[in-house]
């Protein structure tokens, strides 16, 4: 199968190993990659090698940030006794994009998932739990409305509860199935809106 030879051949299989990218739109660009001038082809490997050297987890709520502690949880005009929990950092950039929420947020990096094998050891549930301590006055369960976003919210509410802190789930609003970060700002809003106490 190696029509094209050893490095693009290597590149369409790198490319190949993406999520979302299949057989088809990796060769397509692989090709395009070929052809783009030397210095755009540098540009776009050293923006993927800084990203992956540059980005790590903020040591309070796990976003992806170049610090240490991320710009939303350094801010001392938001409300650190709201902490949001959602799977993804795209969710939290949602919800940010609203401009309705003031609090802060825990990023889990993904939600509880049987199917998939997804544990909760596996996600940024143990982090959470570390935060929550008598400054805390809610925690808003904000992950997506799914079987395993339900799941997982249903799980964390099992472990926060008993820590006498008040656990809400956000409403219904939003589309069955529909992920968080595809869901428009209105829409969000509503759904914080109608938070109700789990
Ligand atoms: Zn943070």
């Amino acid at each position: 199968m190696n029509y094209y030879g050893n490095p693009i051949t290597r590149l369409i299989e790198e490319l190949a190993a993406l999520p979302g990218i299949g057989g088809k739109s990796a060769q397509r660009l692989a090709f395009h990659i070929l052809h783009m001038p030397q210095e755009k082809a540098e540009a776009l490997s050293a923006a993927i090698l800084e990203a992956r050297e540059k980005m790590r987890y903020c040591s309070v709520c796990c976003n992806l940030t170049e610090e240490e502690v991320c710009p939303v949880c350094a801010n001392l005009k938001r409300d650190h006794k709201m902490i949001m929990v959602v799977e993804d950092p795209r969710d939290m950039a949602a919800y940010e994009r609203t401009k309705e929420y003031h609090g802060v947020y825990h990023v889990l990096h993904g939600a509880i998932s049987p199917m998939t094998g997804v544990t909760p050891q596996d996600i940024r549930i143990q982090e959470l739990l570390r935060r929550i301590d008598s400054g805390v006055d809610e925690v808003i369960l904000a992950t997506n409305p799914n079987v395993e976003g339900e799941a997982t919210a249903m799980y964390i509410s099992r472990l926060l509860k008993p820590l006498g802190v008040k656990v809400t789930r956000i409403a219904n609003g939003v589309p069955v199935g529909g992920d968080l970060e595809y869901v428009d700002e209105i829409t969000l809003s509503r759904a914080l809106e109608g938070r109700r106490e789990m």
